[in-house]
């Protein structure tokens, strides 16, 4: 299915939770479509049994729905603040590396399986001194994970958070694959507290593969290592309309994924309705 550009899609994840009670894929997409969407991002928890790679497939096409990236997550992860992302996210940790590396191998075969044309993942934060060893041991995991994508025919996205858009772009160069790049995360840079994501954007621009659209606000000045919070999009301050501006002066015409990441089913849901209305009019007014 050919997608319009900057069409509106939802993050979204496989398994139990807030999008199927049953872990049915049909069941999920069902609930995406209700929201009035017809694609998104497929978020793959560490603990899913990838062999329901078949099922997906099926059900992706009975219901003309297109994923247009894999996201992988890596079971013993957590979000609670800043010292805690930094010991357990992504390829930063060095106890799991090995079997997080595995595991993005083998989703990037999932997603194969699925016709998907891109992988992505939160690496976690990338030392910014360039002969730290875990700075090397990762550059040459993505490495690794590049040229296993591309023999799928996928390109790589690293989910943006806390790096500096400068350090960022330096790595990204360092890694050196034509198929690494990055999906976008303007609350991310918020919530760290990192930079005013817009002018992150532009100086990312060319590596730009996919985007989310998520709120939120700066975390409080007088709490060290407290992340911001995230809030409904549009009530947070990254600022929508600028942010969307500058996807277009960057010539950005892909999708736009709508990330929601609150606990409560019920509210989650209402603010990804509401997100999917507020990009459908900005989408118009600026496209
Ligand atoms: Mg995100």
């Amino acid at each position: 299915m050919q997608l319009n550009p900057w069409e509106v899609g939802v993050m979204f994840w496989a398994g139990h939770g807030p999008w199927s009670q049953s872990g049915d894929p049909g069941e999920s997409i069902a609930a995406l479509k209700r929201l009035g969407v017809r694609c998104g991002q497929l978020g793959v928890p560490g603990d899913l049994d990838l062999a329901c790679a078949s099922a997906w497939r099926d059900a992706l096409a009975r219901e003309s729905f297109t994923v247009y990236t894999v996201f992988a997550a890596y079971n013993g992860e957590s979000y609670a603040d800043i010292p805690t992302v930094q010991r357990t996210v992504g390829f930063i940790p060095p106890a799991t590396r090995a079997e997080r590396e595995a595991r993005t191998l083998a989703v990037s075969d999932f997603a194969a399986a699925l016709g998907v044309p891109s992988i992505a993942t939160h690496i976690g934060f990338i030392p910014e001194d360039d002969t730290d060893p875990d700075y090397i041991a990762v550059r040459e995991m993505v490495r690794r994970v590049c040229d296993h994508a591309a023999r799928n025919g996928q390109k790589f996205a690293l989910e943006t958070g806390q790096e500096p858009a400068e350090a960022l772009r330096s790595f990204l160069i360092d890694v050196n694959r034509e198929n690494i790049g990055i999906n976008f995360d303007p609350a991310n840079m918020i919530l760290y507290g990192t930079g005013d994501p817009v002018e992150a954007l532009g100086i990312l621009g060319e590596h730009v593969l996919s985007v989310h659209c998520k709120d939120g606000v700066w975390p409080p000045e007088n709490v060290a290592g407290a992340l911001g919070r995230e809030r409904p999009l549009g009530a947070g301050d990254v600022g929508m309309e600028r942010f969307l501006g500058q996807l277009k002066a960057i010539g950005y015409r892909g999708p736009l994924s709508i990330e929601r990441e609150t606990q409560d089913r019920a509210e989650r849901l209402r603010d990804i309705e509401s997100a999917v209305s507020l990009l459908g009019n900005l989408r118009h007014k600026l496209l």
